[in-house]
């Protein structure tokens, strides 16, 4: 049993795998969830135990109600959850959107904004101090792409962000009093398989040059503002979003 869990949704690559490893070297038991690579989720688990920590990888689709019962199931056999990184997300290949695929603009917005909703309810009920818990994090991981409004490639993703960013803000206040902080960090070019997903793989390197300093960021770059935010160091910090973008896309 652990003290404090995390479920990081998407854990298993990425953004996810890298907030999960430093969440566990923080003491957090971790939930690993993925969608499919299984090979991939249980490497971060075993990287984890390696170094004396707890993890465990758990399969779900957190578009999914029943999945995402099962998810937070799972946390619960490991101790009382504390945490919650809604940073599951997929995007499609760059299209105008009198082009787009309906089927492919329902999937985003079920995946990013409909997931994201679903696990936040089931944290809540877990976390609040309104159903007897002792409080806790969540930070959603959105997207550049919600300022920028993802014009001519990719306006779907952009507008599930947008609308997660909008969860952000009213989550945070509807629980704010019950012992729940809820913030989100906003990438810009972070170096990862996403983009490969969203067709074109070395879009970090082609972009990294318009980035103000010159570089795209590092998953892991991304999972130190994650647990920052968790952190009693951000113990008034509620209903915002911090960029860690290199200075690209800068409106908040
Ligand atoms: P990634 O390396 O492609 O990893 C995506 C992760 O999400 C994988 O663990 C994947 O699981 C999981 N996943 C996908 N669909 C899922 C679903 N329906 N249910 C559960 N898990 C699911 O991506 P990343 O770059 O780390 O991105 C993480 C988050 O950051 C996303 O929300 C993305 O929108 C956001 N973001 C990324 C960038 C960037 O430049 N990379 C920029 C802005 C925002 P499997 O391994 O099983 O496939």
């Amino acid at each position: 049993m652990s003290d404090k869990v995390m479920v990081v949704t998407g854990g298993s690559r990425g953004i996810g795998a890298a907030t999960a490893r430093l969440a566990a070297k923080r003491g957090y038991g971790v939930v690993v969830n993925y969608l499919g690579n299984v090979a991939a989720a249980e490497a971060v688990c075993a990287d984890i135990h390696a170094h004396g920590g707890e993890a465990v990888a758990v399969r779900g689709d957190v578009g999914r109600e029943e999945d995402v019962e099962h998810i937070f199931r799972a946390a619960d056999r490991m101790g009382p959850l504390g945490a919650l990184i809604n940073n599951a997300g997929m995007i499609a290949p760059a299209s105008r959107l009198d082009a787009m695929e309906p089927g492919r603009m329902a999937e985003i917005l079920r995946v990013n904004t409909l997931g994201a909703l679903l696990c936040a309810a089931a944290a809540v009920r877990r976390m609040s101090s309104r159903h007897d818990g002792k409080g806790g994090g969540i930070v959603n991981v959105t997207s550049a792409a919600a300022k920028l409004g993802g014009a001519g490639s990719y306006l779907d993703y952009a507008a599930s962000k947008g609308a997660l960013d909008t969860i952000t803000v009213g989550l945070a206040l509807e629980v704010a009093g019950e012992g729940i902080r809820v913030n989100g960090v906003r990438p810009g070019i972070i170096d990862t398989e996403f983009h490969a997903q969203g067709g074109e793989p070395d879009r970090a390197q082609r972009l990294a040059a318009s980035i103000p300093m010159e570089r795209a960021g590092t998953a892991e770059e991304v999972a130190q503002v994650i647990l920052w935010l968790l952190s009693d160091e951000a113990s008034y910090v509620t209903g915002t979003t911090v960029s860690v973008t290199g200075g690209r896309a800068l409106f908040t």
